[in-house]
């Protein structure tokens, strides 16, 4: 998730010590246990033998936290935990680094999977405040990189690497709880807003939720997971044909096509309207809220016309709107819009009736937007291939921003 502050700027890159497992070369076959199917382990412990609660056991301790491998479920014969690591991976998470921030407040984890490839999720804790109970929120990856390619985004300049498993995307979670539980803590939100689009590897993100609002696996409530889209349409779709009640957000932006199809590429194939029409139907459907993010870049998206443009689109719909000072990136010559200008354009979408937040974010000291710390790992690009970019932004968003005039007037 975003963590900038207001006029935020990130600094030099922190070198990044490299993990000391050997990059493995080949992949893992075995299945991740928290991606089975509910039922499945039962049937594989029926099939060699063994007693139906051993199903349970393995499950109390692994969802729990309390267990991160099967050696570690002492409550099994020492051969059965063998047999079962040969099948299947407790963990599908080889190492994981973290960087604490905001006075350990925050937590940035570079997990690295069989592959080698690297994902993030970062854990915010907020405090207590008199309106509001303590939350612990956890942000998880849904694919390593990203083939959408909003280019304010860390992972949209990173490309798309691949799908995760549903195991993958919920050991993320339980990594967090084995942490947590160390110092009696509980997770009690998860946001699917690290890197990748969720609804682009909606099979496994359907999965993973499943099994994280499960209350024999992970057990966290449906209203607690928060599942973000940049707008594919067949997925919001899909889930609002599922029926639990995840709460959606939806990557807004823009309302005005022309800037928004450079703001998110994807409005070329799902445009905006679509999309609200799409988020409504889910909101009727399940009588949550839709959230729809808008990151305020100075000068591009945060005009006058624009948060016009974003009331008349959301005006009437059961939306709440999140304003998010974008939190800057090498490859981008784009600054968070100043803050009078992020509240002139929440008292817009307010005064038509849209209630709106703007959110100040954490966590800038260890680049903590999405997939900032694995594009720093990845290797920064070099001098010239920056401001070839930069440049091409400059024209495109010039570009952008003078066809959405025209096509106003
Ligand atoms: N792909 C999904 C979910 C992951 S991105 C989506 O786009 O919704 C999660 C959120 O982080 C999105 O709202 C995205 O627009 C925002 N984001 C990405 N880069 C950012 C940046 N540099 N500053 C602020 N927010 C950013
Ligand atoms: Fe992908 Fe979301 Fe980043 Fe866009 S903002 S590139 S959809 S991760």
């Amino acid at each position: 998730m975003r963590e900038p502050v207001a006029q935020a700027r990130v600094g030099p890159p922190v070198p990044f010590r490299e993990p000391p497992l050997p990059r493995p070369s080949a992949g893992d076959p075995r299945p991740g246990y928290a991606g089975l199917p509910p039922g499945a382990l039962a049937l594989w412990l029926e099939g060699q033998g063994e007693p139906a609660y051993r199903a349970t056991q393995v499950a109390e301790a692994l969802w729990s936290g309390r267990a991160a491998s099967f050696d570690e479920v002492r409550q099994l014969p020492v051969t059965l935990r063998a047999r079962l690591a040969g099948a299947f991976r407790a963990d599908t998470i080889i190492d994981t680094q973290v960087r604490p921030a905001d006075g350990g407040l925050t937590g940035k984890a570079l997990h690295r999977l069989h592959d080698g490839r690297l994902v993030e999720s970062v854990l915010m804790r907020y405090p207590a405040r008199r309106d509001r109970r303590a939350r612990t929120t956890l942000c998880i990856s849904s694919q390593a990189g990203c083939a959408v390619g909003c280019p304010f985004c860390a992972t949209g300049e990173l490309g798309f690497g691949r799908d995760l498993d549903a195991a993958e995307i919920v050991d993320q979670a339980r990594f967090w709880r084995r942490d947590l539980l160390a110092t009696d803590e509980r997770l009690t939100n998860v946001v699917f807003m690290g890197m990748g689009e969720p609804l682009l590897n909606a099979d496994a993100v359907v999965d993973a939720a499943a099994a994280l609002s499960d209350p024999a696996r992970f057990g966290l409530g449906s209203r607690h997971i928060t599942i973000s889209t940049s707008g594919v349409v067949p997925g919001i779709e899909r889930l609002t044909g599922l029926g639990p009640q995840y709460t959606l957000a939806v990557s807004l932006h823009a309302a005005r096509p022309a800037l928004r199809a450079l703001l998110v590429p994807l409005e070329r194939r799902w445009p905006a309207v679509d999309v609200v029409a799409a988020a409504s139907a889910y909101a009727e459907r399940t009588g949550r809220r839709v959230t729809y993010e808008m990151v305020m870049i100075d000068g591009i998206n945060d005009t006058t016309e624009d948060a016009h443009a974003a009331a008349e689109l959301l005006r009437g719909r059961l939306a709440h709107v999140n304003l998010i000072p974008m939190n800057p990136v090498a490859h981008t010559p784009w600054q968070p819009s100043a803050p009078e200008r992020v509240e002139a354009f929440a008292s817009t979408l307010r005064a038509a009736g849209l209630s709106t937040t703007v959110r100040h974010n954490r966590g800038v000291d260890i680049g903590a937007a999405c997939g900032q710390l694995a594009a720093e790992l990845a290797g920064q690009p070099t001098p010239t291939a920056v401001e070839r970019r930069r440049r091409l932004l400059v024209d495109e968003s010039a570009a952008a921003l003078q066809l959405a005039a025209t096509s106003a007037s």
